[in-house]
C-alpha cells in the first residue's frame, strides 16, 4: 500500500497510519474493520476494554490478507495489571482475536495508584520473548512513568500511544520519546472530530490544498513524525482518512498548526486516571 512505515526501535516496521476501533460495537466491528482492510488499511488498533476484539478478529480472518502484511495492536486493561493477571488477559485477547500473535501489545494506562505497571511490563517482556507479541509498548505514559519503566525493566517500549492533536501537541513527551528511541503514536488524532475540524486555521489550510480539514490534520501528524490511528465508521471518511499521501503541507502551514497548541485534553490526565486501580 501507499502508507509509509516507521521503523521501530526493535527493527520492525509499523504502518504510520492505521485504523482505530474505539467505540465500534463488537457486532459492527467485523463490518467496519473489513471496510478499512478493503480500503487499504493494514494496521488496526483495538483494546480489551473496547470489547470488539472478536469482531476485529473476524474481519482479519475473512480478509484473506497474509498475516505478515497486517499489524494488529491490542491493549491490556487497567484491572488486569499485575504479572499473572497480565498473562491471563493476554491469552484471552489472543483467543478473541483468533490470532497466534499480535504485532503490538500495549499497557493501556499507567494507573499510578495501582503501582503495578513495572510488574505488568515484566509479563509483557515474557510474552515478547515467546514471540506472541512481536513488539511491546505503552499508552498514556507520562515521562515520569517512562523514566521508571526504563530504569526497572529491560525492553525499551517501541512506542507510547498518547492523546495528541493540534490542540494538545505534547512537546515534552515527544522530546522525551525522541531522546529514548520511542515512537510517538497519536490517539484521537482528529480531536475526536469535535471542534478541531472547524478551527478556521485548519479549514483554511485544508482549502488551500483542496482537501478536507481531517486530511490536513492527518498530514500535520505524518509530517511531524507521529504514527496515527484515526477512527471512522463511515466508509467515505475511512477512505478520506487514508487518502493523505499525495499532498504536503508547507512550512507556513506547519507554523500555523504549531500555533494551535492550547493544552486542550479531551481525555483524562494519565497522572490522575486511576480507574481500575
Ligand atoms: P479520532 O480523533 O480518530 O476521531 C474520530 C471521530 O472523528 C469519528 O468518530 C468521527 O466522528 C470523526 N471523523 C473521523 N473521520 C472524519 C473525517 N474524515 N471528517 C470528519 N469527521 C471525521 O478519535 P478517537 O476514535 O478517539 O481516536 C482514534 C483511535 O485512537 C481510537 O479509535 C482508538 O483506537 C485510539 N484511542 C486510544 C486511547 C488510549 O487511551 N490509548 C484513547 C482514545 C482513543
Amino acid at each position: 500500500s501507499q502508507v509509509p512505515s516507521i521503523t521501530l526501535n526493535n527493527g520492525l516496521a509499523m504502518p504510520q497510519l492505521g485504523f482505530g476501533v474505539w467505540q465500534v460495537p463488537d457486532d459492527e466491528a467485523a463490518k467496519t474493520v473489513s471496510t478499512a482492510l478493503e480500503t487499504g488499511y493494514r494496521s488496526i488498533d483495538t483494546a480489551a476494554i473496547y470489547e470488539n476484539e472478536t469482531g476485529t478478529g473476524k474481519a482479519i480472518a475473512a480478509s484473506q490478507i497474509a498475516r505478515d502484511e497486517l499489524f494488529v495492536t491490542t491493549k491490556l486493561w487497567n484491572t488486569e495489571q499485575g504479572y499473572d493477571s497480565t498473562l491471563r488477559a493476554f491469552d484471552a485477547s489472543l483467543e478473541k482475536l483468533g490470532l497466534d500473535y499480535v504485532d503490538l501489545y500495549l499497557i493501556h494506562w499507567p494507573v499510578p495508584a495501582k503501582d503495578a505497571y513495572t510488574d505488568t511490563y515484566k509479563a509483557f517482556e515474557k510474552i515478547h520473548a515467546e514471540g506472541r507479541a512481536k513488539s511491546i509498548g505503552v499508552s498514556n505514559f507520562r515521562p515520569e512513568h517512562l523514566e521508571r519503566l526504563l530504569a526497572e525493566t529491560s525492553v525499551v517500549p517501541v512506542l507510547n500511544q498518547i492523546e495528541l492533536h493540534p490542540q494538545l501537541q505534547q512537546a515534552e513527551s515527544r522530546a522525551f520519546h525522541a531522546q529514548h528511541g520511542i515512537a510517538t503514536e497519536a490517539w484521537s488524532p482528529l480531536g475526536q472530530g469535535k471542534g478541531l475540524l472547524e478551527v478556521p486555521t485548519v479549514v483554511a489550510i485544508a482549502q488551500k490544498h483542496g482537501r478536507t480539514p481531517a486530511q490536513a490534520v492527518l498530514r500535520w501528524h505524518l509530517q511531524i513524525g507521529n504514527i496515527v490511528i484515526p477512527k471512522s465508521s463511515t466508509p467515505s471518511r475511512i477512505k478520506e482518512n487514508l487518502d493523505v499521501f499525495d499532498f504536503e503541507l508547507d512550512a507556513d502551514d506547519l507554523a500555523a498548526f504549531a500555533a494551535l497548541d492550547e493544552g486542550k485534553r479531551l481525555g483524562p490526565d494519565p497522572a490522575e486516571f486511576n480507574l481500575g486501580a
